[in-house]
Protein backbone atom coordinates (compact mmCIF):
# COMPACT_ATOMS: atom_id res chain seq x y z
CA UNK A 1 0.00 0.00 0.00
CA UNK A 2 1.39 3.32 -1.12
CA UNK A 3 0.76 6.01 1.72
CA UNK A 4 1.23 9.69 0.21
CA UNK A 5 0.46 13.22 2.14
CA UNK A 6 -1.32 15.70 0.36
CA UNK A 7 2.15 18.68 -0.15
CA UNK A 8 -0.92 21.22 -0.24
CA UNK A 9 -1.81 20.08 3.36
CA UNK A 10 -1.06 21.32 6.63
CA UNK A 11 -0.93 24.52 8.65
CA UNK A 12 -1.59 27.89 6.52
CA UNK A 13 1.20 30.64 7.11
CA UNK A 14 -1.05 32.40 9.60
CA UNK A 15 -1.21 29.20 11.82
CA UNK A 16 2.45 28.76 11.28
CA UNK A 17 2.83 32.43 12.18
CA UNK A 18 0.82 31.90 15.41
CA UNK A 19 2.41 28.65 16.62
CA UNK A 20 5.90 30.98 15.91
CA UNK A 21 4.72 33.37 18.45
CA UNK A 22 3.62 31.11 20.92
CA UNK A 23 7.05 29.24 20.74
CA UNK A 24 9.12 32.89 21.23
CA UNK A 25 7.10 33.74 24.25
CA UNK A 26 7.55 29.96 25.53
CA UNK A 27 11.57 30.47 24.82
CA UNK A 28 11.52 33.73 26.29
CA UNK A 29 10.36 32.63 29.44
CA UNK A 30 13.47 33.22 32.29
CA UNK A 31 14.76 29.11 33.09
CA UNK A 32 14.02 30.22 36.74
CA UNK A 33 10.21 30.34 38.37
CA UNK A 34 8.58 29.74 34.67
CA UNK A 35 5.66 30.66 34.70
CA UNK A 36 2.67 29.49 32.03
CA UNK A 37 2.38 31.62 28.88
CA UNK A 38 -1.49 32.29 28.35
CA UNK A 39 -3.53 31.79 25.28
CA UNK A 40 -7.21 33.48 24.83
CA UNK A 41 -9.11 30.41 23.58
CA UNK A 42 -7.35 27.08 21.93
CA UNK A 43 -4.58 28.42 20.10
CA UNK A 44 -5.38 26.25 16.97
CA UNK A 45 -8.49 24.14 16.19
CA UNK A 46 -6.30 20.80 16.49
CA UNK A 47 -5.78 18.80 19.57
CA UNK A 48 -3.10 17.55 19.03
CA UNK A 49 -0.96 20.59 18.79
CA UNK A 50 -2.93 22.33 21.69
CA UNK A 51 -1.44 19.17 23.81
CA UNK A 52 2.02 19.90 22.82
CA UNK A 53 2.13 23.24 23.33
CA UNK A 54 0.64 22.74 26.73
CA UNK A 55 3.08 20.31 27.45
CA UNK A 56 5.47 23.16 27.06
CA UNK A 57 3.82 25.49 29.16
CA UNK A 58 1.14 26.96 27.21
CA UNK A 59 -1.94 27.42 29.24
CA UNK A 60 -5.41 28.17 27.42
CA UNK A 61 -8.02 30.32 29.29
CA UNK A 62 -10.93 32.57 28.54
CA UNK A 63 -11.19 36.66 29.71
CA UNK A 64 -13.25 35.16 32.70
CA UNK A 65 -9.45 34.23 34.10
CA UNK A 66 -8.23 37.73 33.57
CA UNK A 67 -9.53 38.80 37.34
CA UNK A 68 -6.82 35.63 38.39
CA UNK A 69 -4.18 36.97 36.36
CA UNK A 70 -4.76 40.70 37.19
CA UNK A 71 -1.31 43.08 37.47
CA UNK A 72 0.49 39.20 37.53
CA UNK A 73 2.83 40.15 35.00
CA UNK A 74 0.97 38.16 32.79
CA UNK A 75 1.13 37.31 28.85
CA UNK A 76 -1.71 36.57 27.48
CA UNK A 77 -1.52 35.44 23.23
CA UNK A 78 -4.38 36.57 20.83
CA UNK A 79 -5.03 33.66 18.55
CA UNK A 80 -5.47 33.93 14.83
CA UNK A 81 -8.54 34.20 14.54
CA UNK A 82 -8.65 37.63 16.38
CA UNK A 83 -10.51 39.11 19.67
CA UNK A 84 -13.02 41.97 19.73
CA UNK A 85 -12.02 44.80 20.60
CA UNK A 86 -14.03 44.83 24.07
CA UNK A 87 -10.84 42.32 25.63
CA UNK A 88 -8.03 44.51 24.32
CA UNK A 89 -10.02 46.77 26.92
CA UNK A 90 -10.76 44.36 29.34
CA UNK A 91 -6.90 43.03 29.46
CA UNK A 92 -5.62 46.74 29.69
CA UNK A 93 -7.76 47.35 32.76
CA UNK A 94 -6.23 43.75 34.52
CA UNK A 95 -2.48 45.45 33.48
CA UNK A 96 -2.39 41.68 31.74
CA UNK A 97 0.12 42.62 28.32
CA UNK A 98 -1.49 41.34 25.02
CA UNK A 99 0.58 39.94 22.63
CA UNK A 100 -1.08 40.02 19.24
CA UNK A 101 -1.15 37.34 17.24
CA UNK A 102 -4.47 37.58 14.90
CA UNK A 103 -3.72 36.62 11.55
CA UNK A 104 -3.05 39.48 9.33
CA UNK A 105 -5.71 38.44 6.95
CA UNK A 106 -8.04 38.33 9.78
CA UNK A 107 -7.08 42.26 10.92
CA UNK A 108 -7.87 43.34 7.21
CA UNK A 109 -10.69 41.82 7.75
CA UNK A 110 -11.98 43.59 10.76
CA UNK A 111 -10.40 47.11 9.26
CA UNK A 112 -12.29 46.98 6.09
CA UNK A 113 -15.82 45.82 8.11
CA UNK A 114 -14.90 48.83 10.70
CA UNK A 115 -15.02 51.27 7.47
CA UNK A 116 -17.75 50.48 6.10
CA UNK A 117 -19.74 50.04 9.38
CA UNK A 118 -18.44 53.78 10.34
CA UNK A 119 -19.84 54.75 6.67
CA UNK A 120 -23.53 53.98 7.88
CA UNK A 121 -23.60 50.55 5.71
CA UNK A 122 -25.47 47.58 6.60
CA UNK A 123 -22.83 44.58 7.41
CA UNK A 124 -23.85 41.34 6.26
CA UNK A 125 -21.66 38.77 6.99
CA UNK A 126 -21.33 35.04 5.72
CA UNK A 127 -20.33 33.00 8.42
CA UNK A 128 -20.82 31.01 11.64
CA UNK A 129 -22.39 33.35 14.04
CA UNK A 130 -20.98 32.03 17.25
CA UNK A 131 -17.43 31.36 15.57
CA UNK A 132 -14.35 32.73 17.49
CA UNK A 133 -13.07 35.07 14.34
CA UNK A 134 -16.77 36.20 13.53
CA UNK A 135 -17.18 37.03 17.45
CA UNK A 136 -13.95 39.37 16.58
CA UNK A 137 -15.90 41.01 13.56
CA UNK A 138 -19.29 41.42 15.46
CA UNK A 139 -17.33 43.35 18.49
CA UNK A 140 -15.88 45.70 15.59
CA UNK A 141 -19.55 46.63 14.84
CA UNK A 142 -20.81 46.20 18.11
CA UNK A 143 -22.74 43.42 17.28
CA UNK A 144 -24.44 45.72 14.76
CA UNK A 145 -24.70 43.45 11.79
CA UNK A 146 -26.38 39.84 10.13
CA UNK A 147 -24.56 36.87 10.22
CA UNK A 148 -25.96 34.34 7.69
CA UNK A 149 -24.96 30.70 7.16
CA UNK A 150 -26.99 30.15 3.66
CA UNK A 151 -28.79 31.64 0.84
CA UNK A 152 -31.80 30.99 2.93
CA UNK A 153 -30.58 32.76 5.62
CA UNK A 154 -29.24 35.82 4.11
CA UNK A 155 -32.87 36.14 1.65
CA UNK A 156 -35.16 35.36 5.53
CA UNK A 157 -32.93 38.04 7.40
CA UNK A 158 -31.15 40.87 4.90
CA UNK A 159 -33.61 43.83 4.20
CA UNK A 160 -31.80 45.33 1.13
CA UNK A 161 -33.55 48.91 2.03
CA UNK A 162 -30.60 50.75 2.65
CA UNK A 163 -26.42 50.48 1.46
CA UNK A 164 -25.74 46.90 2.78
CA UNK A 165 -21.72 45.43 2.38
CA UNK A 166 -21.42 41.54 2.33
CA UNK A 167 -18.59 40.12 3.85
CA UNK A 168 -17.24 36.37 4.64
CA UNK A 169 -15.54 34.93 7.73
CA UNK A 170 -12.28 33.75 5.78
CA UNK A 171 -12.74 30.00 6.37
CA UNK A 172 -16.13 29.67 4.34
CA UNK A 173 -16.56 27.96 1.22
CA UNK A 174 -16.83 29.96 -1.92
CA UNK A 175 -19.60 28.82 -4.20
CA UNK A 176 -22.11 29.08 -1.03
CA UNK A 177 -20.80 32.79 -0.90
CA UNK A 178 -21.44 33.24 -4.32
CA UNK A 179 -25.06 32.03 -4.47
CA UNK A 180 -25.67 34.30 -1.37
CA UNK A 181 -24.44 37.25 -3.01
CA UNK A 182 -26.48 36.14 -6.76
CA UNK A 183 -29.67 35.89 -4.54
CA UNK A 184 -29.05 39.01 -2.75
CA UNK A 185 -28.68 40.74 -6.17
CA UNK A 186 -31.65 39.05 -7.56
CA UNK A 187 -33.26 40.67 -4.79
CA UNK A 188 -32.56 44.34 -5.41
CA UNK A 189 -33.81 43.70 -9.04
CA UNK A 190 -37.32 42.18 -8.02
CA UNK A 191 -37.27 45.31 -5.96
CA UNK A 192 -36.79 47.74 -8.69
CA UNK A 193 -39.20 45.69 -10.86
CA UNK A 194 -41.86 45.77 -7.74
CA UNK A 195 -42.20 49.38 -7.45
CA UNK A 196 -41.48 50.17 -10.95
CA UNK A 197 -39.27 52.82 -10.31
CA UNK A 198 -35.28 53.04 -9.78
CA UNK A 199 -34.17 52.54 -6.62
CA UNK A 200 -30.50 53.10 -6.04
CA UNK A 201 -29.67 50.05 -3.43
CA UNK A 202 -25.84 49.94 -3.19
CA UNK A 203 -24.65 46.55 -2.46
CA UNK A 204 -20.90 46.13 -2.41
CA UNK A 205 -19.46 42.60 -2.12
CA UNK A 206 -16.39 41.50 -0.25
CA UNK A 207 -15.16 38.62 -1.02
CA UNK A 208 -12.76 38.13 2.40
CA UNK A 209 -12.71 34.14 1.87
CA UNK A 210 -8.66 33.13 2.76
CA UNK A 211 -6.22 32.52 -0.06
CA UNK A 212 -5.10 29.73 1.78
CA UNK A 213 -8.52 27.69 2.10
CA UNK A 214 -9.54 28.74 -1.48
CA UNK A 215 -6.55 27.93 -3.03
CA UNK A 216 -5.97 24.48 -1.85
CA UNK A 217 -9.88 22.84 -2.93
CA UNK A 218 -8.79 22.56 -6.69
CA UNK A 219 -5.79 20.69 -5.53
CA UNK A 220 -6.95 18.74 -2.89
CA UNK A 221 -10.27 17.86 -5.05
CA UNK A 222 -7.54 16.16 -7.55
CA UNK A 223 -4.96 14.62 -4.80
CA UNK A 224 -8.66 12.94 -3.51
CA UNK A 225 -9.37 11.55 -6.96
CA UNK A 226 -5.78 10.46 -7.34
CA UNK A 227 -6.06 8.25 -4.42
CA UNK A 228 -8.22 5.21 -3.77
CA UNK A 229 -8.69 6.54 -0.04
CA UNK A 230 -8.25 9.72 2.22
CA UNK A 231 -7.91 9.67 5.23
CA UNK A 232 -8.43 13.55 6.43
CA UNK A 233 -6.89 14.59 9.15
CA UNK A 234 -8.62 17.57 11.32
CA UNK A 235 -10.24 18.90 14.62
CA UNK A 236 -13.69 18.37 14.63
CA UNK A 237 -14.21 22.04 15.72
CA UNK A 238 -11.96 23.56 12.47
CA UNK A 239 -14.23 25.28 9.91
CA UNK A 240 -11.79 25.08 7.20
CA UNK A 241 -11.48 21.42 7.91
CA UNK A 242 -15.08 20.79 7.53
CA UNK A 243 -14.65 22.66 4.17
CA UNK A 244 -11.50 20.61 2.87
CA UNK A 245 -13.16 17.66 3.91
CA UNK A 246 -16.68 18.38 2.03
CA UNK A 247 -14.31 18.95 -0.92
CA UNK A 248 -12.25 15.68 -0.51
CA UNK A 249 -15.90 13.66 -0.11
CA UNK A 250 -17.02 14.98 -3.25
CA UNK A 251 -13.93 13.88 -5.51
CA UNK A 252 -13.90 10.92 -3.98
CA UNK A 253 -16.58 9.03 -1.25
CA UNK A 254 -13.82 6.70 -0.14
CA UNK A 255 -12.67 10.07 2.22
CA UNK A 256 -12.53 9.62 5.85
CA UNK A 257 -12.83 12.32 8.55
CA UNK A 258 -10.41 11.52 11.71
CA UNK A 259 -9.07 13.83 14.91
CA UNK A 260 -6.79 11.00 15.77
CA UNK A 261 -4.88 7.85 14.24
CA UNK A 262 -6.71 5.75 16.36
CA UNK A 263 -9.99 6.54 14.82
CA UNK A 264 -8.64 4.66 11.69
CA UNK A 265 -10.87 1.85 11.06
CA UNK A 266 -9.18 -0.51 9.21
CA UNK A 267 -12.47 -1.97 6.71
CA UNK A 268 -12.38 2.11 5.21
CA UNK A 269 -8.77 0.58 3.23
CA UNK A 270 -9.92 -3.00 2.19
CA UNK A 271 -8.78 -3.18 -1.38
CA UNK A 272 -7.16 0.36 -1.29
CA UNK A 273 -3.17 0.40 -3.24
CA UNK A 274 -3.02 4.08 -2.56
CA UNK A 275 -3.85 6.30 0.34
CA UNK A 276 -3.88 9.68 0.83
CA UNK A 277 -3.55 11.52 3.84
CA UNK A 278 -4.46 15.57 3.85
CA UNK A 279 -5.99 18.07 6.94
CA UNK A 280 -7.03 21.51 7.30
CA UNK A 281 -5.03 24.22 7.81
CA UNK A 282 -4.69 23.84 11.56
CA UNK A 283 -3.59 20.31 10.90
CA UNK A 284 0.34 19.89 11.73
CA UNK A 285 3.02 18.36 9.44
CA UNK A 286 3.96 16.05 12.60
CA UNK A 287 0.99 14.40 12.96
CA UNK A 288 0.09 13.30 9.54
CA UNK A 289 3.25 11.97 9.73
CA UNK A 290 2.75 9.49 12.56
CA UNK A 291 -0.65 9.00 10.89
CA UNK A 292 1.39 7.87 8.03
CA UNK A 293 3.55 5.71 9.68
CA UNK A 294 0.24 4.12 11.82
CA UNK A 295 -0.96 3.11 7.93
CA UNK A 296 2.00 1.59 6.91
CA UNK A 297 2.36 -0.90 9.74
CA UNK A 298 -1.25 -1.98 8.94
S1 LIG B 1 -6.67 30.29 6.96
FE1 LIG B 1 -6.05 32.32 6.21
S2 LIG B 1 -7.07 33.74 7.62
FE2 LIG B 1 -7.05 31.76 8.64
S3 LIG B 1 -5.17 31.76 9.84
FE3 LIG B 1 -4.67 30.82 7.86
S4 LIG B 1 -3.86 32.52 6.62
FE4 LIG B 1 -4.97 33.43 8.35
Amino acid sequence: MNVTIDKFSGFCWGVVRTVQIAEDQLAQRPAEGRRNVYVLGHIIHNPKEIERLAERGLETITVDDFPRLANSGAKVIIRAHGEPPETYRKAWEHGIEIVDATCPVVTKLQERVRKFWDQGYQVVIFGKKDHAEVLGVRGVVQDQCIVVKSVQDALDNVQLDRKTVLFSQTTMDRPTFLEIRDALKGRISELIVDTMEEIATEFHVKDTICGQVSGREAQLAAFAQRNDVIIFVAGRASSNGKVLFDVAHAANPRTYFVETKEEIDRVWLQGAENVGISGATSTPQWYMEEVREELLNY
